[in-house]
């Protein structure tokens, strides 16, 4: 796995528990050394249709128990946001999912979303092959730039990575997720709250009534089973997972540990790092990491 670690920011960050790297997108999307994990436990399901007639798909869930392991992922590792923020990231992790499940089997998607006003990123990604969907926020050291950024990667198995930009305005999560759709996919998607916790998404296919898509709104979507013909494409399982262990952490940070032992850790006998994907705290021990190494 390629890295870029920061060196001189990381023992200044490390005291403050942090996080001290930086790895470079594409291998914050997929972590190459997990294998997809067969006995997983199943997650929330995600259901997809297609609208006859209208040549849309949907795409619908309820994140509520995804939504859970978030809040425990934060307890277990002693961090909580800003509740606005915390909204901000719940509906990228949902606007994300749904995208996922729009699309094919062998896709890793990522999504670093950078807000202007106020400052603030959001990285979610979500992995189909594996039902994996993570993600996090980050409002220190964010770059401030004068508008809203949203910065979408792709990798297909044994594929070329896609990466698109797009701009937008304001502050909110869904017509940015919109903005990614009609600019860079080129084809119109909505997003619609149905629930609390339950989201719905309208993408268009080839052909597409785009009127009728445009048309849209809560009411709409609330009646769409009774006035539009749906057919069941696809079920899919989608759980809150990173992947990252401590083994992952030794593993990022091993070349550095070869070349570079004092950089890493200087006085220090430990260091504190933050999974660049879903914050988790790992703490590496010297010891562990020189044990690490000389057995690699
Ligand atoms: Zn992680």
């Amino acid at each position: 796995m390629e890295s870029r670690i920061e060196r001189k920011s990381l023992r200044k960050r490390c005291a403050r528990n942090a996080t001290p790297f930086e790895i470079i997108a594409e291998s914050r999307i997929t972590y190459p050394m997990s294998e997809p994990n067969t006995a997983a436990p199943p997650g929330i399901e995600v259901r997809t249709y297609f609208v006859r007639g209208r040549n849309a798909l949907v795409a619908r869930a309820d994140f509520g128990e995804l939504y859970v392991d978030y809040y425990l992922h934060q307890g277990q590792h002693g961090y909580q946001h800003e509740p606005k923020f915390d909204a901000m990231l719940k509906e990228a992790l949902a606007a994300l999912t749904l995208h996922c499940a729009s699309r094919p089997w062998n896709e890793s998607w990522a999504w670093t979303i950078h807000f202007a006003d106020p400052l603030l990123n959001l990285f979610v990604t979500g992995d189909n092959r594996r039902g994996m969907i993570v993600g996090q926020l980050f409002t220190e050291n964010v770059k401030a730039d004068d508008r809203g950024r949203f910065l979408a990667e792709m990798v297909r198995e044994r594929g070329e990575p896609r990466r698109s930009v797009v701009e937008f305005e304001g502050a909110e999560v869904f017509p940015a997720v919109e903005r990614f759709y009609a600019q860079s996919e080129q084809r119109p998607a909505r997003y619609f709250r149905h629930g609390p916790e339950d989201f719905v998404m309208v993408s268009a296919q080839p052909q597409c009534d785009v009127a009728w898509l445009e048309s849209l709104d809560d009411t709409a979507i609330r009646t769409l089973d009774e006035q539009e013909e749906l057919s069941l494409l696809e079920k899919r399982q989608y759980r809150w997972e990173c992947g990252c262990s401590q083994e992952r952490m030794l593993a990022l940070l091993g070349s550095m540990m070869r070349n570079d032992p004092e950089g890493l850790f200087g006085e220090e006998e430990v260091l504190r790092i933050s999974c660049p994907r879903c914050g988790a705290r790992h703490v590496v021990t010297r010891e562990a990491l020189e044990a690490y190494v000389s057995a690699a």
